[in-house]
C-alpha cells in the first residue's frame, strides 16, 4: 500500500510543531512527510523585534531545520510556496516544482496589514522575517551613521516613528530605547536629539491587556524617551515621514524611519488558495481542517479561531501556534488509523510582553506581573518553546540563560 504523503507549508511556530509531533508519532513506513520552508532555518518571530532593534543577534533567533527534524522521516525541501491547488491536491514552488499531498498543512505565516493606508507599503519597514528585521537594525544604524557625517544634521534622520502600540510594537520600543543611548554613544549623537515616537490609533496602548500593566508599560517607555501620540491615526506614509490626523487636526511628522506594526493578517498564499480564507486567515472547523476540505489543515496565523466566551476570534499567537501544531499532528495520525479528530481547545496560560532587557508586563495564570520577575517568566516561556522543539540541547544552545 501507498504510504500517505503528508505536506507541511511553512516551518514557523505551527508548522514546525506540527512536523516534530508527526515525526514523534509516526513510523517511517506509516507516511511520508514533506516539509517545505522559505529558508533552512526556523525562526521565532516573537523575538524579531530584538533583531530589528539590534539588541540581539539574529543567530540567536534562527534554528536551522535541520538540526530539529529526523531527516530519516521528514524529507525537508527548501523553497517558496507559490501556489496551493487544492483540486489536484497538488502545490506549486516558486523553484518550479510540483508537490502531491493526501493531508495539506498550511502554516505559511502572517504579512503586515497595511488598512490601505498609502505609502505603508512603499516607505515603511515591517518587523516580519530575519531578513526584514536585519534590514531595520542596518537602516537605523545608516541614520545614526548619516547624522554624524552630516553638517545639515536633519532631524528626521534622529526621529524614529513606531505605527501601532500592540503587542509589537511595545515590545519593539522596549528594544528600541534601550539600544538608543548605545547608538548615540558609537555614533556621537546627544541623546537629546533621538525622537522615538508611538502612533496609535485606538484610546490607548496594549488593547485588551490589564490597566495596571499598561500604566506600567507606558510609564516605563515614556522614562525611557518614547513619546505617545495615542487616538492618532497614521493617514499616509511618505518616503520622508507620516501624515497624522487626531481628530480634526493633521499634522505632518518628518522621519527617516517608520516601522510598521499595527495589525497582521495571514499568508497572500493562503488567501488566494480558493480554501475559505479571508484577510489569508481560515475560520476552521474545531479540529482545524479547513471547512469543506477534509484534507487540508491550517494553523498560526494562517488560521482563524474563535474564543466562544466573548464571541470574538482569538488573536494570533505564537502560543496557539504551537498548541495547533500538536493537535494537527494528532489530527492527522488519526485519520491514518481511520479514527476520529480531536477539537482544538486553546489553553491560554497567559501572555507577557517584554519592554526590553530585564524589564516586561505579563498576566499569567491570573495574575500580574511587572518588571524583572516579567521578565524572567518571559525567558522561561522561550525555553519551554526551545524545550518542546529540540530538548534541552536546544535550551542551552538557544535559550535564553541570562536571568538577572
Ligand atoms: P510564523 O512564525 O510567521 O512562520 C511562518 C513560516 O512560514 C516562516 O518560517 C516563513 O519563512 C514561512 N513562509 C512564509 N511564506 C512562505 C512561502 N510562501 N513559502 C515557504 N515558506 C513560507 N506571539 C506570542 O504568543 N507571544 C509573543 O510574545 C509574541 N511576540 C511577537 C513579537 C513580534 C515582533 C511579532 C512579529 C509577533 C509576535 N507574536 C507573539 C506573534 C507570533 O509570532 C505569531 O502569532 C506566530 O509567529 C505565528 O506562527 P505561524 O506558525 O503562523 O507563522
Amino acid at each position: 500500500m501507498n504510504k500517505p504523503k503528508i505536506l507541511v507549508l511553512g516551518a514557523g511556530y505551527g508548522g514546525i510543531m506540527t512536523t516534530v509531533n508527526l515525526q514523534k508519532m509516526l513510523g517511517r513506513d506509516d507516511a511520508q512527510i514533506t516539509l517545505v520552508n522559505k529558508h533552512n532555518y526556523h525562526y521565532q518571530t516573537t523575538w524579531l523585534h530584538e533583531n530589528a532593534a539590534g539588541t540581539l543577534h539574529h543567530d540567536n533567533t534562527r534554528i536551522p531545520i535541520d538540526e530539529v527534524i529526523n531527516k530519516n522521516k521528514v524529507n525537508f525541501i527548501v523553497d517558496t510556496v507559490k501556489e496551493i491547488k487544492h483540486e489536484d491536491k497538488t502545490v506549486v514552488l516558486e523553484g518550479g516544482d510540483t508537490l502531491t499531498y493526501d493531508y495539506l498543512v498550511v502554516g505559511l505565516g502572517f504579512e503586515p496589514a497595511t488598512f490601505g493606508i498609502p505609502g505603508i507599503k512603499e516607505h515603511a519597514f515591517s518587523i516580519t522575517s530575519i531578513n526584514a528585521a536585519r534590514k531595520i537594525k542596518a537602516h537605523i544604524e545608516y541614520m545614526f551613521a548619516t547624522y554624524s557625517a552630516s553638517k545639515e544634521k536633519r532631524d528626521e534622520l534622529l526621529t524614529f516613528i513606531v505605527g501601532g502600540a500592540g503587542f509589537t510594537g511595545i515590545e519593539f520600543l522596549g528594544e528600541l530605547a534601550n539600544r538608543v543611548p548605545e547608538l548615540c554613544k558609537e555614533y556621537d549623537v546627544p541623546r537629546e536629539k533621538v525622537r522615538i515616537i508611538c502612533v496609535e490609533a485606538g484610546p490607548g496602548a496594549l488593547p485588551g491587556f490589564d490597566p495596571e500593566l499598561v500604566e506600567y508599560a507606558v510609564n516605563l517607555l515614556e522614562r525611557k524617551g518614547v513619546e505617545f501620540k495615542i487616538g492618532t491615526a497614521i493617514k499616509e506614509v511618505q518616503e520622508d515621514g507620516v501624515v497624522l490626523s487626531k481628530g480634526e487636526d493633521m499634522e505632518e511628522v518628518k522621519s527617516g524611519t517608520i516601522v510598521w506594526s499595527a495589525g497582521v493578517q495571514g499568508s497572500p498564499v493562503c488567501e488566494a488558495a480558493d480554501i475559505g480564507a479571508m484577510r489569508g486567515r481560515v475560520k476552521v472547523n474545531a479540529d482545524m481542517r479547513a471547512p469543506g476540505h477534509d484534507d487540508i489543515f491550517v494553523v498560526g496565523d494562517c488560521a482563524l479561531i474563535i474564543n466562544e466566551e466573548i464571541d470574538r476570534p482569538y488573536p494570533p499567537t505564537a502560543q496557539i501556534a504551537m498548541q495547533q501544531g500538536v493537535i494537527v499532528a494528532k489530527n492527522i495520525k488519526a485519520l491514518i488509523n481511520g479514527e476520529n479528530t480531536k477539537t482544538f481547545k486553546p489553553d491560554i496560560k497567559g501572555t507577557v510582553a517584554s519592554l526590553g532587557e530585564g524589564e516586561a508586563i505579563g498576566l499569567v495564570f491570573g495574575r500580574k506581573y511587572f518588571g524583572g520577575t516579567a521578565s524572567f517568566l518571559k525567558k522561561m516561556i522561550d525555553n519551554r518553546y526551545l524545550f518542546l522543539l529540540g530538548g534541552i540541547g536546544l535550551v542551552l544552545k538557544k535559550g535564553k540563560l541570562k536571568f538577572f
